[in-house]
């Protein structure tokens, strides 16, 4: 079996935790490797968006990166894709037929990739699934506090007419939490047979519990102090600010606590994109007199996160929007409860009571509140049942074995 899949602005081979990269890249890694493992080729096509990359990267396992002309070689921000999507579709046509490749089906990641994907499978007469990732409806739902602009207003009615267009013309539609079903559904009025869920999974030979011991003496810090940590994009849709505020609540019960941030760009592009956010965080640490409490590691490599999901007392996800959220599963695969915000993904992945906590979304009062729950119950009241509540939904092992009877079942169509 062979697959193709899209990936237009998240090359899985990219820096984590800057602003434009991070779940998406993820799951394409993930998806990617343990797709390969079973013996299953996959080729992900993504934007070549640095001169100084290989355009194609080829690992053993029958899988390749391959980077794709569209627009200038260099960084753009992800909402001009639309202005590219026609040149990408024609180059990965183009290396198609030159290579003379026989592609299965056709996965397609983020609403751009949808729109390259009908093209290219409606010419080489494949099967195509499509995951959104994100749906500009909510996400713009989700802004609405804020003053928006016209042309941003403009941006998503064409979002969600691409976004329609996919679930109609797409083969299927894979949602990745319940909660996701029932919006595809509703929004683009297409039926419940054509929505299949396949969850996001964990690698939990990279995300298992260390030791808390071992763990704060990596950190350099006391095992009774109580630490917060949070993990993912430095942007505001994550939430960060709220957090801040709950955390000011928090340290009135618990002094001695601390906040760890983590993620954030590493380029110097990355980071101008990320200073006003920055900068406003830091400010509201110091107003609300939490500066020397609340610490921004900047962003780290996966290979270590879990040295930290293991010496946090909890994790917190204070999302104002999250499709899925792929940093609560490595929490618990980490034996570590998860404190989220009641919304998208969260409210599927996270057990209430059972594996942390749900919170109002951008109500900070709620979200002390039930930090403070989880701090008292303390770690080893969830521990148990974070480890199994991983092993038993969201593995990668079983997530890819699932992927490969569900391309199985299309191609026999
Ligand atoms: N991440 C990372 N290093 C960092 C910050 C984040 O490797 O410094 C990873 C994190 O482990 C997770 C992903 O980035 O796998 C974030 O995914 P999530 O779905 O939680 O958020 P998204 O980026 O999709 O908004």
């Amino acid at each position: 079996m062979r697959i193709l899949i899209i990936s237009d602005h998240a090359d899985p081979l990219a820096e984590i935790g800057s602003r434009e990269a991070g779940g998406q890249n993820i799951y394409v890694f993930y998806l990617t490797r343990f797709l390969c493992k079973l013996g299953i080729a996959v080729d992900v096509y993504t934007r070549w968006d640095k001169k100084n990359k290989r355009e194609v990267i080829k690992y053993n396992c029958n899988l390749r990166v391959i980077r794709v002309k569209a627009g200038p070689k260099r960084y753009m921000p992800r909402d001009n894709f639309l202005s590219v999507i026609d040149e990408f579709a024609d180059n990965v046509l183009k290396r198609i037929e030159k290579e003379g490749i026989n592609y299965d089906v056709v996965h397609t990641n983020y609403w751009f990739s949808g729109l390259i994907g009908l093209k290219i499978s409606k010419k080489i007469k494949r099967p195509m699934v499509h995951v959104y990732h994100s749906i500009g409806q909510i996400r713009f739902d989700s802004l609405k506090k804020l003053k928006i602009q016209d042309s941003v207003s403009d941006f998503f009615g064409k979002r969600k007419i691409a976004e329609k267009k996919i679930a109609q013309r797409a083969t299927r539609i894979i949602a990745t939490s319940p909660v996701e079903k029932r919006i595809v559904n509703k929004l683009f009025e297409i039926p419940n047979q054509k929505i299949d869920v396949i969850t996001i999974g964990v690698d939990t030979n990279v995300f298992n519990p260390i030791k808390k011991e071992k763990s704060r003496k990596f950190l350099r810090d006391d095992e009774k102090e109580k630490i917060l940590l949070y993990v993912g994009r430095i942007e505001w849709r994550k939430g960060i600010g709220t957090l801040i505020y709950a955390f000011k609540n928090v340290t009135l019960k618990y002094p001695n606590s601390k906040l760890y941030i983590i993620g954030g760009g590493k380029g110097s592009a990355a980071k101008e994109l990320e200073k006003v956010e920055c900068e406003h965080l830091s400010k509201i640490a110091k107003e609300l007199d939490v500066e020397d409490r609340v610490v921004f590691l900047g962003a780290k490599n996966q290979k270590i996160l879990k040295k930290y999901y293991s010496a946090a007392d909890v994790c917190i996800v204070p999302s104002y929007y999250e499709p899925f959220g792929i940093v609560p599963l490595e929490s618990m695969a980490c034996g570590t409860p998860v404190v989220a915000s009641r919304t998208g993904g969260l409210q599927f992945s996270v057990k209430d009571g059972k594996t942390g906590s749900l919170a109002k979304p951008r109500d900070y009062n709620d979200l002390a509140q039930k930090i403070n729950i989880v701090l008292k119950n303390g770690k080893n009241f969830y521990k148990d049942n974070c480890v199994e509540r991983v092993a038993k939904h969201f593995n990668w092992i079983k997530i890819s074995q699932q992927y490969e009877k569900y391309f199985n079942k299309l191609i026999e169509k």
